[in-house]
């Protein structure tokens, strides 16, 4: 059965196309700017410019035809409206015009059923998702993907691409920080903003901002990664503890950090662990994760009417009923 998935809750459009456990194509466009940040109207328009480019390149990729598609897949949540809206109507074209299965995806729970797929071995994992708009420690439990620890405020990415803009280094900004940081070992004390089983970043960017100027960028820079990723493994660590798993997954953009992995790894290895880190490709947002779990969807009884496929900008993750495992 060969599924076709579209991903557009923010940054990215991209698709992929999935035959039962095998990626045959994995394409994606991203927004990007030089200086500032992603404005939402623009970001539509971008994707509007390139999904028919994105698709024709999935299908050469992959090597088949439309006719071939078996199941439409998309993600319906959560995301930025506008660019949701995007795959949406791509998604409902294609079904309508294939007369084809349509099924709308959390984007979250892609995230990690994409590490299921790329590690047969990987069971039961909490997930730490670290994305742009996201940051969520989710594991499976009671029935569904529940959400045991997140972000009181803004997303660890969005952080990140904040505190780059204040540095003037444009949109993406995660990767640019990562290389500035590797430039120092000079840890500056910061803020540590552990509540509970979450965390938040506004006070810390705030603090970083007054900061700037003081000192070295590529002390803030390295002191900030060391501050923010050991937040993060701190509340992943409680969670397997709590939940008493013992695998780690990693998802989102954030995740192609390196030393946030190095951390991660060192952390499953102090507490007999396993992590599972999967390539750079299905860990930032991707069209092959939509397209795995929308199959696994549709094969749990899954699907839904064009007419009601609405998206759901603010969908949570435990509100996604579970039938597929
Ligand atoms: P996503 O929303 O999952 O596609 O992730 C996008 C986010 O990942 C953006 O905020 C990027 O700045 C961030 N990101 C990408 N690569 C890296 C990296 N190497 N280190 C830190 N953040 C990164
Ligand atoms: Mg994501």
């Amino acid at each position: 059965m060969i599924s076709l998935g579209i991903e557009s809750t923010a940054h990215t459009f991209g698709i992929g196309i999935v035959e039962d456990r095998m990626v045959l194509a994995n394409v994606k466009n991203l927004y990007t700017t030089k200086s500032g940040g992603l404005i939402p109207v623009k970001l539509g328009e971008h994707h509007i410019e390139i999904c028919d480019v994105v698709l024709r390149g999935a299908l050469a990729k992959a090597g088949i035809k439309l006719k071939d598609i078996d199941i439409v897949t998309f993600s319906i949540s959560p995301g930025l409206a506008h660019s949701l809206r995007i795959g949406a109507t791509v998604a409902k074209t294609l079904a309508l015009r294939l007369k084809k299965p349509l099924i709308g995806v959390n984007h979250c729970i892609a995230h990690l059923e994409v590490v299921r797929l790329c590690f047969p071995d990987c069971k039961d994992p909490i997930l730490l998702y670290v994305s742009g708009a996201n940051t969520q420690v989710i594991a499976y439990d009671g029935g569904k993907y529940r959400i045991f620890g997140e972000t009181l405020d803004i997303g660890v990415g969005n952080f990140l691409d904040s505190f780059a803009r204040h540095l003037g280094l444009g949109f993406p900004g995660g990767p640019k920080i990562e290389e500035l940081a590797k430039k120092s070992t000079n840890y500056i004390e910061l803020p540590y903003s552990v509540k509970g089983m979450d965390v938040s970043f506004g006070g810390l960017l705030t603090n970083l901002k007054t900061k700037f100027g003081k000192y070295k960028t590529e002390d803030l820079a390295y002191s900030m990664q060391e501050t923010v990723f050991a937040m993060l493994v701190e509340v992943a660590e409680r969670a397997l503890a709590h939940c008493e798993k013992n695998e780690l997954v990693i998802g989102g953009g954030v995740g192609c950090n390196k030393r946030l992995q190095e951390m991660c790894r060192l952390m499953c290895e102090d507490r007999n662990a396993k992590f599972y880190c999967p390539e750079n490709q299905f860990l930032v947002d991707n069209g092959a994760m939509i397209a795995w779990t929308g199959l696994l969807m549709y094969k749990g009884g899954v699907s839904i009417k064009v007419e009601d496929a609405w998206i759901r900008p603010y969908e949570r993750t435990d509100d996604v009923e579970v039938t597929w495992r």
